[in-house]
C-alpha cells in the first residue's frame, strides 16, 4: 500500500517537513489511463487533495505507457518522427514527451549525485556535430569517469565552420554568413561548464586526474578551476584507437553516443535543429548509460553501480517511474 512521503504542494509546511501521519485517506479514483483504482489523500495542513500518481513522473500524462517504451527508442538509433510512428501517436505527442524525458533525466542524474564525491581519474573529449546544416557545427564536450566509463556531464557549443572547403563550400559558407552573421566558437565556455560540474563532486583533498588529448585549451581551464589540484595527463590524439590507447574509455563512450544517438550517426539524414536539442537527446542518453545499461554487453553492472552511486541497475519503467523534479525532496527511484 502506498504511503505519501510528503505533501507535494511545494506552499505546504508538509513539503519540507511532514509529520508522521500528516495526512488523511480520502477515497479512491479511478484513472482512465490504468486499469486498477488509485487511492486519495487529503493534506492536514493545507486541506488540498492528491493521489499516488501525484508523486509519479508520468503525473498528468495520457499515456504514460509510452515513456519506458520512448526511452528504449530514444538510445536506440531511432529519429522522433519515426519513434511517433512506432508507437502510433502524434509527431507533437513524442517532442512533448522527449523534453519531458530530458528534463526528467537531469533531474534523476541530479539528485543521484547530490552529495556524493567521484574520485576519478575523468577523461574528457569533444565529439562535432552540427545544428541545421553543415555550415553551423556544434562541439560536444562528454567528461566520463575513467574506470567506469559513467557519463558525469556533456554540453553542446557552437563552432565556426572551419577546414578545408571547396570553391563551392566557400561559396555557401559566405552566403550563409550574408545572411545570419559569422557564427562565434564557443568551445571554452561548453568545455568550462561540463569540466565546471566536477566541482561538487570533488572530495575536500587529493588531485584531480584529467586525461586527455593536446589541446592546451583543457589545460587552462582545468588549472583556473580547481588550481593546484588539476593534475593534467596529456595523450596523442592521432594514436591508434584501440584496447591499448589511454584514451580508449572516452573514444570508446564517443563511439558509442554516435552509435546509440541517430542525429550523431555520420551520413544519417537525422539531423539536431537546433543544438539544445542535442543536448537534451544527451541527457536521455546518460539517463540510460549511467543507470541501466551494463558497462559492457556482458554485465549488468551499471557505471552508477560500479562507481557506488546506485545500489542495482534500474529498468527503464523504474527511471521515469518517480518524479524527480523536487531536488532532494524527490522520491526515492526504489520506493
Ligand atoms: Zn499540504
Amino acid at each position: 500500500m502506498f504511503e505519501p512521503p510528503r505533501c507535494p504542494y511545494l506552499s505546504c509546511r508538509f513539503h519540507d517537513r511532514p509529520s508522521e501521519r500528516f495526512y488523511r485517506r480520502h477515497g479512491w479514483y479511478h484513472p482512465l489511463c490504468r486499469p486498477h483504482p488509485v487511492a486519495r489523500f487529503r493534506c492536514r495542513a493545507c486541506r488540498r487533495s492528491f493521489s499516488r500518481q501525484t508523486f509519479r513522473a508520468d503525473y498528468r500524462h495520457k499515456k504514460p505507457y509510452l515513456n519506458a517504451a520512448f526511452l528504449r527508442l530514444m538510445v536506440s538509433c531511432v529519429g522522433l518522427r519515426q519513434a511517433a510512428r512506432f508507437l502510433q501517436v502524434a509527431r507533437r505527442t513524442v517532442e512533448r514527451r522527449f523534453s519531458w524525458l530530458a528534463r526528467h533525466a537531469a533531474g534523476f542524474h541530479e539528485n543521484r549525485l547530490r552529495g556524493r564525491t567521484i574520485a576519478g581519474p575523468f577523461q574528457l573529449d569533444e565529439l562535432e556535430s552540427f545544428e541545421a546544416n553543415r555550415y553551423q557545427p556544434v562541439t560536444v564536450p562528454v567528461l566520463i569517469e575513467r574506470g567506469t566509463m559513467f557519463l558525469v556531464a556533456s554540453g553542446v557549443g557552437p563552432l565556426r565552420r572551419k577546414g578545408r572547403l571547396s570553391p563551392r563550400q566557400r561559396r555557401l559558407l559566405a552566403e550563409h554568413e550574408a545572411r545570419h552573421g559569422r557564427r562565434q566558437s564557443r568551445s571554452a565556455a561548453a568545455v568550462r561548464e561540463v569540466l565546471g560540474r566536477l566541482g561538487p563532486l570533488l572530495g575536500p583533498q587529493g588531485p584531480l586526474v584529467l586525461d586527455s588529448d593536446h589541446k592546451p585549451l583543457y589545460g587552462q581551464i582545468g588549472r583556473a578551476l580547481f588550481g593546484e589540484r588539476f593534475v593534467w595527463q596529456r595523450h596523442s590524439a592521432s594514436a591508434r584507437r584501440d584496447r591499448e590507447n589511454p584514451l580508449f574509455p572516452i573514444n570508446h563512450t564517443n563511439a558509442r553516443l554516435r552509435h546509440w544517438l541517430s542525429r550523431l550517426r555520420r551520413r544519417s539524414w537525422c539531423v539536431s535543429k537546433r543544438r539544445g536539442e542535442l543536448a537534451r537527446h544527451l541527457a536521455i542518453a546518460a539517463l540510460w548509460a549511467n543507470y541501466c545499461r551494463g558497462i559492457t554487453n556482458r554485465t549488468r553492472t551499471t557505471p552508477a553501480r560500479a562507481l557506488g552511486v546506485t545500489e542495482r541497475a534500474y529498468r527503464p519503467e523504474e527511471l521515469v517511474g518517480w518524479r524527480q523534479d523536487w531536488g532532494a525532496l524527490s522520491p526515492d527511484p526504489l520506493a
